[in-house]
């Protein structure tokens, strides 16, 4: 945590009231991730809201504004909706961002939410992936995303959370979980903030 989240008072970023964003008014009205089958590669997949205007504040926010707090709060709700398997698996991982993004950002946003994870199931957070090297999701064409990115993974234990910020296509889920198969994986429940509906 920065000096500077400690400093300043967390306020909801939807209705600027304290002490948490999303409060417990705004997080009661997000809307619920859409019933949609779960994307090619993974045995489950855990969405704790809809992406759309309601939530993107939220994920916006802690995208760009580097807000721990509201990542930390929406991923303990999203745990409290896994399947019972996903707190017994091996390892808790993260689909990786690209490295431009990275340093752009000062951080990886899957990342932190996996750490949050693994801190709210008791489960080891382990680096597995690697992203390679090609665009980023964000500002590309449905289209384009559909092709979605491709990994790495030098080996992975039997039963794998694998986290991510928001399922869009799902394509870069289905590739993470490919590279984990290929590495050992058994058994992938996906674990994301929030899906976005079908259009
Ligand atoms: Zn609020």
């Amino acid at each position: 945590m920065r000096l500077i989240d400690v400093l300043l008072p967390v306020r909801c970023a939807r209705c600027g009231e304290p002490p948490l964003s999303p409060c417990a008014h705004c997080l009661a009205a997000l809307d619920e991730a859409p019933m949609l089958p779960v994307p090619n590669g993974l045995d489950s997949l855990t969405a704790l809201t809809a992406y759309n205007d309601r939530s993107a504040l939220f994920i916006t926010e802690a995208k760009y504004r580097n807000s721990r707090a509201t990542l930390g709060v929406l991923m303990r709700w999203a745990v409290e909706l896994t399947p019972p398997a996903v707190s017994l698996a091996d390892a808790v991982t993260w689909a990786p961002t690209t490295d431009a993004r990275r340093r752009e950002r000062g951080f990886d946003q899957a990342q932190i939410l996996a750490r949050h994870a693994a801190r709210r199931l008791g489960r080891p957070l382990r680096s597995l992936l690697r992203r390679q090297p090609g665009p980023t999701q964000t500002g590309r064409s449905r289209a384009d995303r559909l092709t979605g990115p491709s990994f790495r993974s030098a080996g992975s234990p039997c039963a794998v959370v694998l986290v991510d910020d928001v399922c869009t296509t799902g394509a870069t889920l289905t590739a993470a979980a490919t590279a984990l198969r290929h590495a050992g994986a058994g058994t992938i429940h996906g674990l994301v903030l929030a899906r976005t509906p079908q259009r």
